[in-house]
């Protein structure tokens, strides 16, 4: 895929070009200074990522799957605790857990949203647990007491959090977000009776700073959010060796922390988010104007009422998923697959004993979800073009709407 009229799937070249002279300017910085881990930068930057995400705190760490594992840790996941996700997400979500100590299990995710599903987590409670006398809620399937529930983010959308964090009260399970994928999302709390920021609803939450993210370091990187300044301190802790200050080790930790250079790079880069959230939101909003302009032929993202999405991914469906990626590969067109393989069907899960059938909505998605190009850069010719193929496709394999049960969707509240 070499050609000028190409596609890709992501343009990670052009915001960077862009900001070329602010990004260097943090690197030149640092070499006059030598300031490379900690510092002033690093503080900068957490205060001013706490206030996008209206937290009290963040604290930034090496990678989005620290994030995830600090964050547990630090909110009182003990080792044999079960922490409840889902099936479609990326590995590091139950990577975290299982590096907490504790063991992952799932409950399937909602078919129109991607996400968890809250009466699915109902059902898993109360039909899948029991109460001890002692008033632990247990897990049958491994018996060991459930602790904390993730609900993923996923595509860059918000999970339905009143019904889980009113669930997770009743059973007293602590919640955190895996936000890796949302930065800068929001979600009207009915509770609340307003609209909250992804990383402001659980106990804390997770982001990865990874390139590619809504918000990317030129680097890894990752932040927990939380309003607990207990869980601050520890997180700031456990990314440090367990130091309360040097020599000085309070337990044993971790070395997770995000270095100056990355630091300086995403405040500079944390200036320009709610602008690239707004542009991904256009061109989502073109998608869905090009495609319901036309025949249904493939099921478009979901966006409830209750959604103010960021669209780090564009995700839809289509019966032959597999033959149009392979068309649009054809024309240049770079697309993607999140996630191919749910993790309950993944070899490094084999012995968490989950068989196919356990979570349908899932797998079905596995089978015929495709991310399509979606970044602030992509232009309303790229995506005419984008869609043009894909209905030629539809033209080609003469069948039209074989995504089966419903055809394109509309907007409209869960
Ligand atoms: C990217 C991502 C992570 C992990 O972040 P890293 O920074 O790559 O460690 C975790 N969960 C989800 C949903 C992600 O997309």
């Amino acid at each position: 895929m070499n050609n000028p009229s190409d596609i890709p799937f992501l343009d990670l070249v052009t915001p960077h070009v862009e900001l070329e002279q602010e990004l260097t300017e943090v690197f030149r910085q640092a070499l006059h200074t030598a300031g490379f881990i900690g510092g002033p930068a690093i503080e900068k930057f957490e205060k001013a990522f706490a206030s996008f995400c209206d937290t009290s705190y963040s604290a930034a760490v090496s990678s989005g799957t620290d994030a995830l594992r600090f964050a547990l840790i630090a909110s009182g996941i003990k080792p044999g605790d079960v922490v409840v996700t889902v099936p479609n997400t990326f590995i590091a979500t139950t990577e975290a857990i299982s590096q907490a100590g504790a063991l992952p299990e799932f409950v399937d995710i909602n078919e129109s949203t991607y996400n968890m599903d809250p009466a699915k987590l109902a059902a898993y409670l109360e039909t899948q647990c029991t109460v001890t006398d002692a008033g632990t809620l247990v897990s049958r399937r491994s018996g060991r007491p459930v602790r904390g529930v993730v609900p993923v983010h996923l595509y860059g959308q918000m999970a339905d959090m009143d019904p889980i964090l009113e669930l997770a009260a009743l059973h007293r399970l602590v919640v955190i977000e895996d936000a890796c994928q949302a930065h800068g999302a929001e979600y009207f709390s009915r509770k609340h009776n307003r609209w909250m920021k992804a990383g402001s609803m659980g106990r804390a939450a997770a982001f990865s700073f990874y390139p590619g993210k809504n918000l990317g370091a030129c680097g890894e990187g990752g932040a927990v959010t939380t309003s607990d300044e207990g869980i601050a301190n520890t997180v700031k802790m456990l990314r440090d060796h367990g130091q309360a200050k040097k020599y000085y080790h309070d337990m044993e930790g971790y070395n997770g922390r995000l270095d100056a250079i990355q630091a300086g790079i995403l405040h500079a880069k944390l200036a320009h988010l709610s602008k690239w959230n707004t542009h991904r939101r256009e061109r989502a909003a073109e998608y869905k104007r090009l495609f319901l302009a036309a025949e249904p032929v493939v099921v478009l993202p979901e966006e409830p009422s209750w959604s103010r999405a960021v669209y780090h991914l564009y995700v839809v469906r289509a019966a032959d998923r597999d033959g149009l990626m392979d068309h649009l590969k054809k024309m240049g067109i770079g697309t993607g697959i999140h996630y191919p393989i749910p993790l309950h069907r993944q070899k490094a899960y084999a012995s968490l004993n989950y068989q196919p059938g356990d979570f349908s909505a899932s797998e079905k998605a596995a089978a015929e979800i495709l991310s399509l190009p979606m970044y602030p850069q992509l232009t309303a010719e790229q995506q005419a073009q984008v869609v043009h193929e894909i209905l030629q496709f539809a033209r080609i394999t003469a069948t039209p709407n074989r995504a089966g049960g419903k055809p394109v969707t509309s907007e409209r509240a869960a």
